[in-house]
């Protein structure tokens, strides 16, 4: 889609560190990290937000995105240290890139920082 970074990302026409894949998601690193790791766990298709996703594309995105999680926290150690997946949905939810995506903190103690 035009003028949506992600999908711009995913076509290679702007940076990123991306730290995995698989194949529904890609995973890059955020810009403004809020954790030493801050992963974002995006679909390679464009769905803007949680709202806007079809009931099948919702049986196969979600799943890969915490399958794609799984995987990072094994390769990146911190499975067993513990992490947060947090998906921000629309403008109260604190949603600002309209492509779908979940965050991945991890790395510290998060316990007191409702990010
Ligand atoms: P959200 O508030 O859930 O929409 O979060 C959007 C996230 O995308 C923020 O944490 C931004 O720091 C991050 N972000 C925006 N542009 C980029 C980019 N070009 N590369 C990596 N992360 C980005
Ligand atoms: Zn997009």
């Amino acid at each position: 889609m035009q003028d949506c970074i992600f999908c711009k990302i995913h076509a290679g026409e702007a940076p990123s560190r991306k730290l995995g894949e698989n194949e529904t998601m890609f995973a890059i690193q955020d810009i403004k990290p809020h954790a030493p790791f801050h992963a974002l766990i995006i679909p390679k298709k464009h769905v803007a937000s949680l709202n806007d996703l079809s009931a099948e594309d919702r049986k196969k995105i979600l799943p890969s995105m915490y399958d794609l999680a799984e995987e990072l926290a094994v390769k990146n150690g911190i499975k067993e240290r513990g992490y947060r997946c947090v998906i921000n949905n629309q403008s109260e939810g604190g949603q600002v890139v309209f492509h779908l995506h979940m965050h991945m903190l991890g790395g510290a103690s998060l316990k007191d920082n409702y990010f």
